[in-house]
């Protein structure tokens, strides 16, 4: 059988090329190996994070990505798990990045909450050492575990899409899949193989520079309270480029060096969401190497801890540990050419939840040869 686009990877990246297309009136097969979802897109925090992404196409595509989950929540069954975030400043140095930050025009939405007003959002918890906070109503936060599944049954649903799982693609070229299950023919091609570096197209992999990142994440036991949005520290002012690339950022980050070096070293920050049943997502860490090792460590676990401890107070007891990878280079994404009517597509910045939707009508669109969603 033949179908217009063929989409090997049914990640978050995958599935939202599936949406492009098939909102299009494409037909789709899209082919993994995996039995269900397994990779990063289950293993994240499942925050759709537009403020603090890098300025340009970047926070463009963040938006869209945001609005495309508004918009795919209710019909997949999906549940918002959470509204907003909540970036506690815990430093003056922290405060300064804020205040540039909302000079900018990607702060629009955002406010300043003073520690009068952040500690009432907060409360009851009773953060040290708490400054204010950079207030963004904008992000929203979905259970991946859940939500990837739910889209793929819905995509499914509507018609257009096919997926078949545990099928192993071996090679592509223009127009053909080889896979562990025979020849699928279809006129577009797009690859999605998350951070499979070896199978397809390795030498593209390989000339962009992309290796893998590890992260460390944990489950806590429900502590009592809601979270009145997902929450972040000092620690994200450094790593998220649409405030790490302000000038006021340089003091934040020497101060940091000086106070938590071994966050630093180990690419610590917090993000802590919260699931429907009131336990806490709570990450991660950042390591980067080819083939990064299974393995979690407890001093690395312990630095994520910590942090929570600094904003938070009281630690619950963790409930589930686990770690994931992303592919990583430098950019946000990288989308080859590798032949005609094919596009290799990974997003090499940690942030497919986030920007995959707006990325992928980048893609089709281009595919397609027409400009389609809300940017046409
Ligand atoms: C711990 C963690 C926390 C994160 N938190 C966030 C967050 O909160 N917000 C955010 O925006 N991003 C976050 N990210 C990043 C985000 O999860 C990734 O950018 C995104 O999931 C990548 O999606 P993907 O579809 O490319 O990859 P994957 O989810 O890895 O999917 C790739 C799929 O391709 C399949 N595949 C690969 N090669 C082949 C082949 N040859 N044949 C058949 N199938 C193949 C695999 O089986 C897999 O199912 C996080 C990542 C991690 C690891």
């Amino acid at each position: 059988m033949s179908f217009d686009v063929a989409i090997v990877g049914a990640g978050i990246v995958g599935l939202a090329h599936a949406l492009a297309a098939s909102r299009q009136g494409l037909r789709v097969v899209m082919l993994d190996r995996d039995a269900q979802a397994n990779g990063a897109s289950v293993r994240n925090f499942g925050f759709v994070t537009v403020t603090g992404q890098e300025q340009g196409d970047v926070w463009r595509r963040a938006r869209r990505s945001r609005e495309i989950w508004a918009e795919v929540a209710r019909p997949a069954g999906i549940a918002i798990a959470q509204r907003g975030m909540l970036m506690v400043a815990q430093r003056a140095e922290a405060e300064d990045v804020i205040a540039a930050f909302l000079r900018t025009d990607m702060a629009e939405d955002c406010t300043w909450l003073d520690a009068k007003a952040a500690a009432e959002r907060l409360a009851p918890m009773a953060p040290g050492r708490l400054r204010g906070a950079l207030a963004s109503p904008t992000e929203l936060r979905v259970e991946s575990r859940e939500a990837v599944p739910a889209l793929a049954r819905w995509l499914e649903a509507g018609g257009l899409v096919t997926i078949r799982r545990g099928v192993a693609v071996h090679g592509v070229a223009t127009g053909r899949v080889e896979t562990s299950a025979g020849t699928v023919r279809a006129d577009a091609i797009v690859v999605c193989p998350g951070d499979d570096l070896a199978t397809l197209f390795p030498e593209t992999l390989a000339r962009a520079h992309v290796t893998r990142c590890k992260l460390q994440m944990m489950r806590l036991a429900a502590p009592g309270y809601r979270l009145p949005a997902t929450i972040m520290s000092d620690l994200g002012l450094v790593r998220y480029l649409g405030y790490a690339a302000l000038p006021e950022a340089a003091a934040l980050r020497a101060r940091l060096a000086a106070d938590q070096p071994d966050q630093l070293a180990n690419g610590v920050h917090l993000i802590v969401a919260q699931g429907a049943d009131g336990s806490l997502i709570v990450g991660d860490s950042h390591h980067y190497a080819p083939t990064p090792d299974p393995f979690s460590s407890e001093a690395v676990d312990r630095l994520i801890l910590d942090e929570f401890a600094a904003v938070f107070g009281t630690v619950p007891p963790v409930l589930e540990r686990w770690t994931g990878t992303y592919a990583s280079a430098a950019g946000h994404s990288l989308v080859e050419t590798p032949a005609d009517g094919v596009r290799l597509v990974v997003v090499t910045s940690g942030t497919g939840a986030s920007t995959g939707f707006g990325l992928a009508e980048d893609v089709i669109g281009d595919l397609i040869n027409q400009t389609i969603g809300a940017a046409a």
